[in-house]
C-alpha cells in the first residue's frame, strides 16, 4: 500500500509531464532557432506606457519583415538591428523600420543635400532659386 505522500508525488509528477507535453504542442513555446535576440528593457529609451511594446512583453526581439515605404521592397528588420536601434541608438520604442537600406541611404543623402543647398542659399544672401 502506498503512502499518501508517495501518491501525491506521483500525481505531481504526472501533472508536470502533462504540462510539458502541452507546452511542446504550442508553437509559441518553441523559440525560432535564430533571428532572435533577448531584450534588455532597462536600456530602452523612456516611454510613457500607452501599453508595452511587443518585444518587451515577449522578452526578445525577432526578425520582422516589412515593406519599404519608398520602393515597396520586402525587407527584413533583423533582431540584431532592432536591439541596436532601441537599446544603443536610443530609438523610441514604438518606432519601426520603414525603409530598406538603399532607400535609407538615398534619404540621408537627400536630406544632406537639401541642407547643403539651404546653407548655400543663406550664404549668398539670395533666398530665391532660379
Ligand atoms: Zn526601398
Amino acid at each position: 500500500m502506498k503512502s499518501g505522500k508517495q501518491r501525491k508525488a506521483e500525481i505531481q509528477q504526472q501533472r508536470a509531464e502533462r504540462a510539458a507535453r502541452a507546452q511542446a504542442l504550442q508553437p509559441r513555446a518553441a523559440l525560432p532557432a535564430d533571428g532572435v535576440v533577448s531584450c534588455n528593457p532597462q536600456k530602452l529609451a523612456p516611454y510613457n506606457s500607452y501599453g508595452q511594446p511587443d518585444f518587451v512583453a515577449r522578452g526578445y526581439y525577432q526578425d520582422t519583415p516589412f515593406v519599404c515605404k519608398d520602393c515597396g521592397k520586402q525587407e527584413l528588420w533583423t533582431a540584431t538591428r532592432q536591439k541596436w536601434w532601441y537599446e544603443v541608438a536610443g530609438g523610441h520604442v514604438f518606432t519601426q523600420a520603414n525603409r530598406c537600406n538603399s532607400c535609407r541611404r538615398k534619404e540621408r543623402e537627400r536630406v544632406a543635400l537639401a541642407r547643403h543647398v539651404q546653407q548655400q542659399g543663406q550664404a549668398s544672401g539670395s533666398g530665391s532659386a532660379a
